[in-house]
């Protein structure tokens, strides 16, 4: 058994570090900068990006952009029971890995048959 554990904050703050890049190559295409449906530039939002520096606070970006999905890191750790996204959990043999919360549930199932 092994303890799976994901930084949040430093992959986030990873995430935020090359978001104004990630930004330009999305929303800038053959010269032109992409118009949202509610009117806003996505060229005002790069200024916005680039003005925050080269190790920005990604809660900086989220708000800026509307939404956190710029810095959340996509390869959290996935519990195989649950299926959630979570910072940590353990992986048993390779195969099965479980988060907190459900090897909490394992114990009270172990624990109920005992009684
Ligand atoms: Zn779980």
């Amino acid at each position: 058994m092994k303890l799976i554990k994901i930084d949040l904050l430093k992959a986030r703050y990873h995430r935020a570090s090359n978001s104004a890049k990630k930004w330009r190559d999305t929303y800038y295409r053959n010269n032109k900068w992409y118009i949202f449906l509610d009117g806003r530039s996505a060229e005002r939002i790069w200024f916005g990006l680039i003005s925050l520096g080269k190790n920005p606070d990604p809660d900086k970006i989220d708000k800026l952009i509307g939404n956190s999905s710029w810095t959340q890191p996509n390869n959290y750790y996935i519990c195989k029971n649950c299926e959630k996204n979570v910072e940590y959990g353990v992986c048993i043999k390779e195969e099965i890995s479980l988060c907190d919360k459900c090897i909490k549930k394992c114990l009270c199932i172990i624990k109920r048959y005992k009684k």
